[in-house]
């Protein structure tokens, strides 16, 4: 099955995700447990997590939501599309949806996400970039949009003063085709 052929609509047991690397949509089987994003070849975890105890990870990806209940105590970073914090969390939040932080829940780590829902009580240390992604942007860089309709530009891209370099120049040397000829070496013939 070739994977670019979309001709029908997307049948009922398929759904639609986002990557969590290159912040893509595209359809999935609904009963996928993984699968390989076709745009940046990234495996991406589908299956909601929940955590229930102490577990320290380097990160925790899900395409679904992350859970972390009362009980769990996570350290990790956290990619996921949405976040619904109960425990304990150090570590960073890139969610392409919403993180809901309960009552008596602590988070100390940067946040990343489209909205963010906190209960009173909560303890909260950290950095928080809430608003839309720009479309299509992947999450790591995405410029967050200000909230609050303070203005509505997407945040301004750091205009790197690039100094005329001439690239296309070592381009073309690179490809063009480089002809070896073998050269002989003389050999100095003696005359009689
Ligand atoms: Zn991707």
């Amino acid at each position: 099955m070739s994977p670019s052929e979309y001709s029908v609509p997307v049948p009922s047991d398929r759904t639609a995700i986002l990557c969590l690397h290159c912040g893509k949509p595209q359809e999935v089987g609904r009963k996928a447990m993984s699968v390989t994003c076709k745009f940046c070849s990234k495996s991406l975890r589908l299956e909601d997590v929940k955590i229930t105890r102490y577990e320290a990870r380097r990160v925790i990806e899900t395409c679904g939501t992350g859970t972390i209940d009362k009980k769990g105590h996570v350290v990790s970073d956290v990619r996921c599309v949405s976040l619904n914090l109960q425990g304990k969390l150090k570590g960073d939040v890139v969610s392409l949806g919403k993180v809901e932080v309960a009552t008596n829940a602590e988070l100390k780590g940067d946040v990343t996400a489209t909205s963010m829902n906190v209960q009173p009580g909560a303890m909260l240390e950290g950095n928080y970039s809430i608003g839309p992604r720009v479309n299509g942007a992947p999450p790591d860089k995405a410029p967050i949009a200000r909230a609050n309709g303070e203005e509505a530009q997407p945040a301004p891209v750091p205009v790197e003063e690039a100094a005329p370099e001439p690239r296309g120049e070592s381009q073309s040397i690179g490809s063009a085709p480089v002809i070896k000829i073998p050269v002989r070496k003389r050999v100095p013939t003696a005359r009689h």
